[in-house]
C-alpha cells in the first residue's frame, strides 16, 4: 500500500504503559511507587511498580515515564494515525484509573498548544498529509463524529441540539426519541443510527470540531457530576480516498477512545444507578479485555457482542486492522494498587 510502513506487530495489538508525572494533590513523594530501569530516559520499555517493598516488574512495547512531553508520545503513534490514510482500521485506547492521564493523552489542554494531546495531534497530522497526497492525486473526504457510551447507552457528542438542561442520568434517547442503534453492513462499516457526522475538510473545521467536542465534555463534568470518568468517549474518524489518476480507492478508520476509569468501586454500599453503573463499566472493561485477549490468541470465538463498546468497535478491532492501548498509570502512593490491578490488565492483553 501507498506511503506505509509496515509497523511491527505481535498480532495487530499493542501496549504503551505511560506515566504521569507527580501533581501537587498527589500526596508526599516518598516512598516511590514506580521506577523506571533508564530514569535518564522518557522512554523505555520496563516498568517496576513497588508495593509494600515488593517488586512488581513489567515489560511493555513502550513505557513512557513523566518526563514524556504530548510531542514525546505523538511521535510513537504517528505511524499508527497514518496508516488509517492507507486504508487500515486504527483503535488506540487509554485504559487505567481516573486521574491517571488518559483524557490528557487523548485530548490533552487544548489551549495549550504544546500539551495537546493525540486527538488534535492526529487530525493535524492527517490533514496535512492528506493536503500533500493531492498533488499524486488523491482526494480524500473525511467525517467525523464522537460519541460516550454511559451505562451501556449512547449519547452523541457532536449533536448540536442536546438538551444541555436536561437531565443528565436520563438516557439522551429519553429526551430526544433518538435511538442510536449500531449497525453494521456488509462491507464492514459500522453506522450508529441518529449520530451526527460532521465533515472535515479544512483546518477551520477541525480546530471548530475540537472546540465544540471540548464544549460537550465541559458540560458533561459539571453537569454530569464525573460523568466523564465513568463514561467511555469514541471519537471516530472516517477517511475516505480516491486517486483521480489510478482510481484506488481506500478507506480508513481512526478511533481515539478515553475509556472509562478502571477502578473498582467498593461494591458493599453502592446500590441503585451508583451500582448499576460500576455493573456497567467493570463489564464493558473485562468484555474489553476478553476481546482484545481472544484477538491476540486467535481464538475462533471473539466475544464482541457482550458490549455495546466492543460491538461498535467490531470492524476496527479484528482482521487486519492495528490496535493500541495506553495503560495510564499514576505515581500517586495512595494509587499503588490500582497501578498493579491496571498493569495486569494491560499485561493480559500484551
Ligand atoms: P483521567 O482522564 O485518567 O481521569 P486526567 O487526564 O484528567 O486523568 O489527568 C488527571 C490530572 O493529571 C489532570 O490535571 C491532568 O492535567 C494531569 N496530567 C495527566 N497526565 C499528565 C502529564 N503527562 N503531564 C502533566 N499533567 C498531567
Ligand atoms: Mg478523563
Amino acid at each position: 500500500k501507498l506511503h506505509n510502513t509496515i509497523l511491527e506487530l505481535k498480532g495487530n495489538i499493542r501496549v504503551f504503559c505511560r506515566v504521569r508525572p507527580l501533581l501537587p494533590d498527589d500526596g508526599a513523594a516518598e516512598g516511590v511507587v514506580v521506577s523506571y530501569p533508564t530514569s535518564m530516559e522518557s522512554l523505555g520499555r520496563g516498568i517496576d511498580l513497588i508495593q509494600n517493598g515488593q517488586k512488581y516488574p513489567f515489560t511493555f512495547d513502550k513505557v513512557f515515564n513523566p518526563e514524556a512531553s504530548q510531542q514525546d508520545v505523538f511521535v510513537e503513534i504517528s505511524q499508527l494515525v497514518q496508516s488509517a490514510l492507507d486504508g487500515y482500521k486504527v483503535c488506540i485506547f487509554a485504559y487505567g484509573q481516573t486521574g491517571s492521564g488518559k483524557t490528557y493523552t487523548m485530548m490533552g489542554r487544548p489551549e495549550a498548544p504544546e500539551q495537546k494531546g493525540l486527538i488534535p495531534r492526529s487530525l493535524e497530522q492527517i490533514f496535512q498529509i492528506s493536503q500533500s497526497l493531492q498533488a499524486q492525486g488523491w482526494k480524500y473526504k473525511m467525517q467525523a463524529s464522537m460519541l460516550e457510551i454511559y451505562n451501556e447507552t449512547i449519547r452523541d457528542l457532536l449533536s448540536t441540539n442536546r438538551s444541555i438542561g436536561s437531565d443528565p442520568t436520563r438516557p439522551e434517547s429519553a429526551v430526544s426519541g433518538k435511538q442510536y442503534t449500531i449497525k453494521h453492513d456488509a462491507n464492514g462499516n459500522t453506522y450508529v443510527s441518529d449520530l451526527t457526522i460532521v465533515d472535515v475538510s479544512t483546518i477551520t473545521e477541525i480546530s471548530s470540531l475540537l472546540r465544540q467536542a471540548a464544549q460537550s465534555r465541559s458540560v458533561g463534568r459539571t453537569q454530569m457530576n464525573e460523568q466523564s470518568s465513568r463514561s467511555h468517549m469514541v471519537f471516530t474518524l472516517r477517511i475516505s480516498g480516491m486517486n483521480e489518476g489510478t482510481e484506488q480507492q481506500v478507506q480508513g478508520v481512526l478511533n481515539l477512545i478515553d475509556l472509562a476509569g478502571s477502578e473498582r468501586l467498593s461494591k458493599s454500599g453502592a446500590t441503585g444507578d451508583r451500582l448499576r453503573e460500576t455493573q456497567a463499566i467493570n463489564k464493558s472493561l473485562s468484555c474489553l479485555s476478553d476481546v482484545i485477549f481472544a484477538l491476540a490468541k486467535k481464538e475462533d470465538h471473539v466475544p464482541f457482542r457482550n458490549s455495546k463498546l466492543t460491538y461498535l468497535l467490531q470492524p476496527c478491532l479484528g482482521g487486519d486492522s492495528k490496535t493500541l492501548m495506553f495503560v495510564n498509570v499514576s505515581p500517586k502512593p495512595s494509587s499503588v494498587g490500582e497501578s498493579l490491578c491496571s498493569l495486569r490488565f494491560a499485561a493480559r492483553v500484551n
